[in-house]
């Protein structure tokens, strides 16, 4: 069977260079005998595998030497936990901006230890733009502020990362990260499940500045300390091995494309093409105001669901799948990752277009 174009919002479409050199190297991995998911993690082999994955990421994030890249679990989820259980120390209050679906599940975990104060907020109009968030709206006390890059569910993005000033600024990147050029000296702590733009589900990846360790309270568990997993360069116990050996590949597939300056350029040239498609468009339209539109997530609606019914339906059997928006905004939404190839975009907007003729 052919490969599809998956438009799903996560785990998604990998590089199908990755693929093909996991698949190479499945069995045996460069004469180890083995493939990686049988490799011992204190091996020499994986040594290799994970030292290689960090610096792949360094490169080609530019990482300051003064930041940790950590590789973990529990997903971005379990970060909605361990940012306030190790970055409180003896601060009681935390800030929020509040963009959507995600952000709101980082709070609702936040509660739990913290006082939590949403600075800016665009609820009121159902998480349709980014609002602004300027230096004064920030608390002083605050141990950090909490904003979520790209809001995946809503089809949103930061345009610019505000500035915080001395309290440090905590990322969820999970659906943005490597997708542009960021300046990484800008935030404490990035964070992001790997199954969006980084590789498979079960890794997750926390860039965090030197300083932001090691103020964990004694009651946090081992496992859900930075310092545990800092101190022990990511293999404190077993990690996702064979999600890191892919991250890996991904990092130098992308590196191999040119770096993030290129994949950026490739990601604004698609997203363009789309959103052009359905702003020339009579039928569809985009929910999301122009000015805050993300890159990665790009939700459309038509006038009625019976329309997108039968949009969704008939692009499946053009093998143009998973285009169903998430539940809260309907309609659909096209995840147009790292990996989602030029030709995947073209396809849609044709299919677009064709659909459009046929129902108006
Ligand atoms: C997917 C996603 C999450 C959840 O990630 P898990 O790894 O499944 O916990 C959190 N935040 C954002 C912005 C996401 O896109």
């Amino acid at each position: 069977m052919e490969r599809i174009y998956n438009f799903s919002a996560g785990p998604s479409m990998l590089p199908l260079p990755v693929l093909e050199q996991a698949q190479k190297e499945m069995t045996n991995y460069k004469g180890s005998g083995m493939s990686v998911m049988e490799l011992s993690h204190r091996s020499g082999w994986f040594k290799e595998i994970i030292e290689g994955a960090e610096q792949g990421l360094r490169d080609l994030m530019q990482i300051p030497d003064n930041y940790k890249v950590l590789f973990l679990q529990g997903g971005a989820s379990q970060q909605f936990a361990m940012v306030p259980m190790n970055l409180l120390g003896s601060k009681k209050k935390v800030d929020y901006v509040n963009t959507g679906s995600w952000s709101k599940k980082a709070m609702k975990e936040a509660e739990r230890f913290a006082d939590v104060n949403v600075i800016a907020s665009s609820e009121e109009e159902n998480f349709t733009y980014i609002p602004e968030v300027t230096k004064d709206m920030i608390d002083p006390e605050a141990a950090y502020v909490h904003i979520t890059t790209n809001n995946t569910i809503e089809g949103t993005a930061f345009g610019t990362i505000p500035d915080t000033g001395d309290v440090p600024l905590v990322a969820d990147m999970s659906s943005n990260i490597l997708s542009e050029e960021i300046d990484v000296s800008k935030f404490g702590i990035i964070y992001a499940g790997a199954q969006k733009n980084i590789g498979p589900a079960g890794l997750t990846v926390v860039i965090i500045r030197e300083d932001l360790i090691g103020h964990a309270g004694e009651d946090v568990p081992a496992m859900l300390n930075y310092k545990t997993h800092s101190d022990a360069g990511s293999l404190y116990n077993t990690p996702p091995s064979f999600a890191i050996y892919m991250a890996k590949l991904v990092f130098e597939y992308i590196q191999g494309l040119g770096g993030l300056k290129e994949m950026e350029k490739q990601n604004r040239e698609k997203a363009a093409l789309l959103y052009e498609t359905v702003e020339a468009s009579d039928l569809f339209t985009s929910p999301v105001r122009e000015d805050s539109r993300s890159i990665m997530n790009v939700p459309f609606v038509s006038p009625s669901a019976e329309t997108d019914a039968a949009f969704l339906e008939e692009a499946k059997k053009k093998g143009l799948e998973t285009l169903k928006g998430h539940r809260s905004v309907g309609g659909m939404r096209a995840s147009i990752y790292n990996a989602m190839p030029r030709e995947g975009v073209e396809a849609l907007v044709s299919f677009m277009k064709e659909f459009e003729q046929e129902h108006k």
